[in-house]
């Protein structure tokens, strides 16, 4: 296993030998980008200092670009790497993983005017958008037509192109995977300003190595995402969700296997545990139904109709009664149905505003879920830091959120690493991955290397090289 070294951004900075960005590149950037598209005030420039990630601090750059056009993109890509200055893409700043903090500063390239759906294909299931398109805008574009793209992590603000950089998941990955899943082609520009289009509107494809694979989650380190194809399904007309409670996440997540082995797969199985029920509960100030158990689950299923859910439905409830289930609930109307899928996205928010926490995104074998968690706070335990847990049962993806409560934050923020980094052994020992869905990002690049061996990391490394030689694309992240 390897050394966790601590990243230290003033070392990198100085062996980087990065141009200055002076009043001459700022009237360059004017020049190309028109004076309405460039922004150095640094109050205009602090809501691009940071992005959702709990505990980074700002990091700002030194001057953030909003271009409206693909030609705009490639002039200033070829400018800074003519000057070799850090250039950090940016979507809506919804990452966790510090992905979009520019923290060697330098130019922010803001992706938010680029927000065109270019087309709708209904005879090939195919959408053509902007990489800014967000996925709220992409969905109200596409259900009036019967139509739906199936990504759904809890936020929706969520750009394309950042959700293809962080080969974002959620909660429909059981049956639909991930962003890698869902996406056909993409439009890219590499660093020197030359662009390339990557896969089609097809399914199949051998040409060559898939570029359109390798670019979907290498976080802003390889190209500029412009334009992204992704994949589109006929959306099924009905859509409910089960909600069961029990005494024991072991229990909980025991019934697991057993549910997915059933004729039909479900959109998504998502476990909870009862802490983060009263933080939302003080949250949203909404009582939870079922609040007084320990472990929950929450079984989203679609179909044709109501009958057909409720059919499967009563499968998955014999199986949850099997493995101790106390009660299994259907919400009765749509505003109760909506009200308890509301309680569930807003986990992180709450949990956010109630103390500051950590954000861990692991991923274990599915049947090791509930293992690891009793392992991880187990070690928490021996820090005194609690940790709250809840995630997607269906794929293994556990996130872990170490709280700081009863404790002063100096001393929390001195075991917090230690506490992190025992987590990650743990969960890679379990035969997991450092991150789900997040990334690495800034947030969790000191870790990658209990995951990763050399000969992966150089293989990477060397992917890097040949995409950016000069390292201006969103350097200080992943490696
Ligand atoms: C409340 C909440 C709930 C969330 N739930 C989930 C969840 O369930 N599942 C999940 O996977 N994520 C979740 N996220 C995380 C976040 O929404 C995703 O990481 C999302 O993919 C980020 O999209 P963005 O447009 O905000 O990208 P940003 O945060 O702006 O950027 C993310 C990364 O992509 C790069 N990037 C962005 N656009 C481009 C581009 N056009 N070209 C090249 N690189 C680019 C950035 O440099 C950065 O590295 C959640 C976040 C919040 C705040």
């Amino acid at each position: 296993m390897e050394k966790v070294i601590d990243f230290d951004p003033m070392n990198m900075e100085k062996d980087a030998n990065y141009g200055e960005i002076t009043q001459d590149r700022i009237a360059d950037l004017i020049r190309i980008v028109g004076e309405n598209g460039v922004f150095t005030d640094r109050l205009e420039m602090q809501g691009y200092a940071h992005d959702e990630t709990p505990l980074v601090p700002l990091y700002y750059p030194q001057v953030v670009v909003k271009p409206r056009d693909v030609p705009t993109i490639q002039k200033i890509l070829a400018l800074a790497d003519q000057h070799r200055i850090p250039v950090v893409p940016r979507g809506a700043g919804t990452g966790i993983a510090g992905g979009s903090t520019p923290v060697l500063g330098g130019i922010v390239l803001s992706l938010e005017r680029l927000d065109r759906i270019l087309e709708v294909d209904e005879d090939n299931f195919v959408a053509v958008v902007e990489a800014g398109v967000s996925l709220a805008r992409l969905r109200d574009e596409v259900e009036p037509r019967g139509l739906c793209y199936p990504l759904h992590p809890g936020e929706m603000s969520a750009t394309m192109g950042g959700t293809v950089n962080t080969n974002a998941g959620g909660m429909n990955a059981v049956k639909y995977g991930v962003t890698r899943h869902n996406i056909l082609g993409l439009e890219v520009v590499l660093p020197d300003g030359s662009i390339f289009s990557s896969g089609g509107k097809y399914v199949k494809c051998t040409s060559g190595y898939d570029l359109t694979q390798l670019i979907i989650g290498s976080e802003g380190t390889l190209a500029v995402v412009t334009k992204v194809l992704c994949k589109l399904i006929r959306k099924l007309p009905r859509r409910e969700v089960l909600y069961v409670p029990f005494n024991d996440l072991q229990n909980a997540i025991d019934a697991v296997p057993e549910i997915l082995k059933l004729n039909q797969y479900p959109i998504g199985l998502e476990f909870i545990e009862k802490d983060i029920i009263d933080i939302v509960e003080k949250h949203t100030g909404r009582e939870v139904p079922y609040h007084q158990y320990d472990a929950f689950l929450m079984i989203f299923m679609e179909g044709e109709s109501e009958d057909e859910i409720l059919n499967y439905f009563s499968g998955v409830e014999e199986i949850c009664k099997r493995h101790g289930a106390c009660a299994a609930m259907i919400p009765g109307s749509e505003g109760a149905k909506r009200l308890l899928v509301e309680s569930r996205e807003k986990f992180f928010s709450a949990i956010k505003e109630y103390a500051p926490v950590e954000s861990i995104d692991i991923v274990v074998p599915r049947s090791e879920i509930a293992r690891f968690i009793k392992a991880a706070k187990l070690i928490a335990r021996g820090y005194a830091i609690p940790v709250i847990a809840y995630g997607h049962a269906g794929d293994g993806n556990v996130h872990l959120h170490p709280q700081c409560v009863n404790m002063s934050e100096a001393e929390w923020h001195e075991k917090l690493p230690l506490l992190t980094r025992e987590i990650f052994e743990i969960g890679v020992a379990f035969g997991g991955a450092i991150s789900g869905e997040h990334g690495v990002g800034f947030a969790k690049k000191k870790y990658l290397p209990l995951q990763l061996d050399e000969v992966q990391l150089n293989t990477m490394r060397a992917i890097k090289r040949a995409f950016d030689p000069n390292n201006i694309l969103n350097p200080g992240k992943i490696f």
